[in-house]
């Protein structure tokens, strides 16, 4: 004989519980239409980019940027809305820089100069005043810089001239393969008394945009410190023609970029505070900070307001947090990666469990999906719910990077995690003069900020399962 009446009971129940609640369909529909109609991130990234502009870290723009954006934070009437403080170093560009290409005179042909674009790499040092002018020797590897040696290298100028391989499908890939040319030439180029380093820009596409970035010297003492400069992608090329035909033209460029001494600046900080789980923190974030050249809307202004909507988007969609869910805009993630590490360490002095880390930093175009710094078994939580995201044609599910700036929080007990959008177009604009405000798409903005807020929930109602080790969190 079966007893019915307590599945009768149980089936009462989740009627019940269904009538109260939607389904997870219905909540991130709802979080879609929302941002898709009502969404923030837009209006606030037309502030960022067209009233306050490039946010170089201890720059005024980027205090404005801090200002702004904590003050607009505190209108969503979230539970708290702070300040980090955090020193960060300051790196100016001064006076635009002027290059040249020279040929010499030979027989009938007099001599000629042809100016190029080029821009100083942040963290570069000035040329003197006067600009330097020297023979130009082009490389593609550090190896080949190698072969040459200090006898064909010495007191001459290291042309960079590899490209970003066009056949990758990510161009994060692309970028990856050539960015240690920009990072490391003048160390590499100075072992071998080189006196300047021009890059080609990390760009696919070919134009007359300098894409500038981050340098470093290392430890090398001041004197080896050599000027560093990118070249635009329709420079780079013409410079190498040129040398094919005649190896004994220089180049010539000026730069009075300067190092100066650390500045104090911030995070902003914005909390919905957890209804069941306080304890249990969830951040979501970009790096307000940007490169001076252009007003950096996709790097990161983008990530910022995404983030920020977040937020919005969970309170305008009636979503009510278990956790506690913060939006971290992190300050000087270009050059230095002082905000991000900030965070961790606050974080970790106060022994705050962070369960899970979203960060928007891949530029505002039409989101694909995300990629996942965690277990295999955390992983397997987060591919189940692969079909909710599937009207929204976000397909991209995979394991991999989740940021720079929350990279510092990484360990066993939580969940890194990247928004993945289209990346086709990125890089013709990443840390280039065309970065700019108008190269946003308002939709393709709005549905990265609904798939992030749209993953939090997820996050937040299941909570990170399997509970990530404990023990890491202790330590
Ligand atoms: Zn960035």
């Amino acid at each position: 004989m079966i007893h019915l009446r307590p599945f009768i009971f149980i089936l009462a129940i989740l009627l019940s519980i269904q009538s109260n609640s939607q389904t997870d369909e219905q909540v991130i529909r709802e979080i879609y239409t929302q941002s898709l109609t009502n969404g923030k991130s837009y209006d606030w990234l037309n502030h960022l980019s067209n009233q306050i502009g490039g946010r170089l870290s201890g720059s005024l723009n980027a205090e404005k940027a801090v200002a702004y954006t904590k003050e607009e934070l505190e209108k969503l009437g979230l539970d708290k809305v702070w300040l980090q403080p955090v020193m960060v170093p300051k790196w100016v560009r001064g006076a635009k820089e002027y290059a040249y290409i020279e040929t010499k005179s030979k027989g009938f042909e007099t001599a000629k100069t042809t100016t190029v674009n080029i821009c100083a790499l942040g963290g570069s040092v000035a040329t003197n005043p006067l600009g330097i002018k020297a023979n130009i020797v082009e490389v593609k590897t550090f190896e080949e810089l190698k072969a040459l040696g200090e006898e064909k290298i010495k007191g001459k100028i290291v042309f960079y001239n590899r490209p970003m391989q066009p056949e990758l499908i990510s161009t994060f890939e692309a970028y990856g393969g050539c960015v240690n040319q920009r990072y490391s030439g003048a160390v590499e180029a100075s072992k071998y008394g080189a006196v300047g380093v021009i890059v080609r820009s990390m760009s696919l596409r070919l134009d007359d945009y300098p894409h500038t970035g981050a340098m470093s010297y290392g430890d090398l003492p001041n004197e080896k410190r050599i000027p560093s400069a990118a070249i635009s992608t329709n420079d780079a090329e013409l410079l190498s023609t040129m040398l094919e035909l005649d190896k004994s033209i220089s180049f010539y460029f000026k730069q009075s970029c300067k190092q100066l001494k650390d500045v104090l600046s911030y995070n902003v900080i914005g909390e919905i505070t957890g209804s069941e789980f306080p304890s249990e923190y969830m951040i979501v974030g970009g790096h307000l900070d940007s490169w001076d050249l252009g007003d950096g809307s996709h790097d990161d202004g983008a990530g910022v307001v995404q983030s920020m909507d977040v937020l919005r988007l969970l309170k305008e969609s009636g979503i009510k947090p278990k956790r506690s869910i913060r939006v971290v805009l992190f300050m000087n993630e270009e050059n230095g990666l002082r905000g991000g590490n900030k965070y961790a360490e606050v974080a970790k002095q106060k022994g705050e469990n962070h369960v899970f880390a979203l960060e928007s930093d891949s530029g505002g175009f039409t989101p694909r999906g995300f990629s996942f710094d965690c277990s295999d078994a955390n992983f397997n939580q987060v591919l189940n719910w692969k079909p909710l995201f599937k009207p929204y044609l976000i397909h991209y599910f995979e394991k991999g990077y989740g940021g720079a700036d929350i990279g510092p929080l990484k360990t066993d007990a939580v969940v890194l995690a990247g928004l993945r959008p289209d990346s086709q177009r990125y890089f013709d604009h990443h840390h280039a003069s065309n970065d700019t405000f108008e190269h946003v798409n308002k939709r393709e903005l709005e549905l990265g900020a609904a798939t992030m807020t749209s993953l939090i929930y997820l996050f937040d109602k299941y909570g990170v399962n399997p509970i990530p080790n404990q023990k890491a969190i202790k330590n």
